[in-house]
């Protein structure tokens, strides 16, 4: 693309892509049109000025700097406008209902943002002397508190930053109690429907991974697992409720199933949303779950903000968890980093982390958890799933819903394309809601359900906002019902059309090249 006297032109040549051609700028009403920042280049152009460097002798020899550094040459308003206009290109939970399945995209109250701000805790550094953040070594102690009460278990490592870190914290911990008994066993058995990181964890963890099927009403097939389990299974990682949005009923019966055989069961605990303050996990046999924070206690993510990943573990991993952890100490709170006695960390697996976690994460964590009280919590599983059954009951009329007949749902709730005609299809649909002004939910997970379109709300949402979504869904499902051809043009309202997705994610362009560079590659 390259700079005219009166603005861009409204096409890219990096993309191919029309981008409107039905305005002079390429602007839609105030969204606003906006190239690379390398292609705005006005070289020689800079928004600071540096005093002339006194001369020196070189000492970089063959590391010194042959070329242009090659940076655009801006403005500060132009550097300042630029970025504005990409934030607001931003689909945001404070923008709009987002309705992803599994990532539980709720609001995240602004109150913990102002606690994450105090300086006590947004300006201390993991090297400081713990007598002097005693404050925060609290915070982290009063957090695992009520992680360790809600769950039923008995202990916590703070430190894991994602949920899938947290998976191959819970691992890690599952193999060392494993080779402490001198037992080496190599499979991991994973539900069909279960998230991508759980295999890929089991299969880092250096496992072999092996599926159990699923039932027809969307659950662990019991018979299934039974008849699998042996000398040579090390655990099952089960998510519960499953990635259907459903309850596993037999837990209890699998954990006892999983025990017997001399196996450990790992819980993803993604959905804790949808049962916290009504079921603790640990009370269905569960040896190790990470809580995501960032899901279930409302911390930021999805571009918003780091992870968190904090995991429980039975007393039977206990032993085997990692350091560092916060114990109180009389009136003083110490950081353990050594490993310490024998049933308490004795047999630790080392560490996941440099450091203790993520602060921020659990500053947001512990105030929302406080301002919500027990109570609270509950009320919150409560709607969460309240809403997810509105849309449910809502839907099922006009788009398939494998397994709504079967009862209510969790937190989420599971459609499908079948009965689209004209070769109409999940994407189809997603692209149309993004023309509605909605982010698209979760398209072909879970694995188990052909063309699957998997809804969360979270309880967040408003009667009113969930109406508008139905209403949008409901009007692009019976268009897709009766084959409208117009769905495959969609979105036609968006600053992009449909992207490549497959070549964007095969083979993504991550460094800009001048398109005389570009060309020259191809
Ligand atoms: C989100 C999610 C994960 C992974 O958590 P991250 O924090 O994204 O690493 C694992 N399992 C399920 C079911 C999830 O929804």
């Amino acid at each position: 693309m390259s700079i005219n006297q009166s603005g861009w032109r409204p096409e890219s040549p990096q993309t191919g892509v029309e981008a409107s051609a039905d305005t002079f700028t390429g602007n839609r009403a105030l969204m606003l049109e906006e190239p690379l920042i390398f292609e705005m280049d006005e070289r020689g152009g800079t928004g600071v000025d540096f005093a002339e460097a006194p001369k020196v002798s070189s000492r970089l020899g063959s590391l010194e700097r042959n070329r242009d550094i090659d940076l655009p040459g801006l403005s500060e308003p132009q550097t300042v406008r630029h970025y504005t206009r990409l934030s607001r290109q931003n689909y945001a939970i404070d923008l709009g209902l987002f309705p992803l399945g599994s990532c539980t995209m709720k609001h995240n109250p602004r109150l913990n943002e102002r606690m994450a701000r105090l300086p006590g805790f947004a300006d201390i550094h993991p090297l400081q002397p713990v007598d002097t953040v005693q404050g925060a070594l609290k915070l982290i102690a009063d957090l695992g508190e009520w992680l360790i009460k809600l769950t039923g278990m008995h202990s916590v490592a703070m430190s894991p930053k994602a949920g899938a870190h947290g998976e191959l914290c819970g691992l890690l911990a599952i193999r060392s109690a494993l080779e402490a008994r001198g037992d080496k066993r190599e499979v991991v058995l994973v539900p069909e429907s279960a998230h991508g990181t759980n295999p890929a964890t089991a299969a880092f963890a250096g496992y072999r991974v092996e599926n159990i099927p699923a039932t027809e009403r969307g659950r662990v097939d019991l018979a299934a697992l039974k008849a699998r389990l042996g000398p040579d299974v090390a655990a099952v990682m089960i998510t519960n409720p499953n990635t259907c949005g459903l309850f596993e009923p037999d837990m209890i019966e699998i954990s006892k199933a999983v025990h017997e055989a001399g196996a450990l069961v790992y819980c993803d605990g993604a959905n804790f949303n949808a049962i916290v303050g009504r079921v603790r996990p640990g009370d269905l046999g569960i040896d190790a779950m990470h809580i995501n924070l960032h899901k279930t206690f409302s911390t930021p993510h999805g571009g918003g903000g780091p992870g968190s990943g904090p995991v429980v573990f039975s007393e039977a991993l206990t032993p085997f968890a990692p350091l560092p952890f916060v114990e109180k100490q009389g009136d003083h709170y110490a950081l353990i980093e050594e490993e310490t006695a024998e049933e308490h960390h004795g047999r630790t697996f080392g560490r996941m982390t440099a450091f203790h976690g993520q602060m921020g994460m659990f500053t947001r964590a512990l105030s929302y958890i406080l301002s919500h009280g027990a109570d609270g919590l509950r009320q919150v599983a409560e709607d969460a799933v309240l809403n997810a059954n509105y849309v449910l009951r809502a839907l099922e009329d006009v788009l398939d819903a494998p397994f709504g007949k079967s009862g209510p749902c969790m937190h989420e709730a599971l459609f499908s394309d079948k009965g689209f005609e004209g070769g109409l299809s999940t994407l189809d649909l997603a692209k149309a809601l993004i023309d509605e002004g909605f982010h698209p939910m979760t398209m072909y997970f879970p694995l188990v359900v052909h063309g699957a379109m998997l809804i969360e709300p979270t309880e967040t949402e408003s009667k009113a906002a969930l109406d508008q979504f139905i209403g949008a869904i409901r009007n692009v499902a019976e268009r897709a019902k009766a084959g409208d051809p117009s769905l495959k043009a969609a979105p036609v309202h968006a600053p992009r059309r449909r992207l490549d997705e497959t070549l964007a994610a095969r083979k993504p362009v991550l460094v800009y090249k001048e398109p005389e560079q570009a060309q020259a590659a191809e």
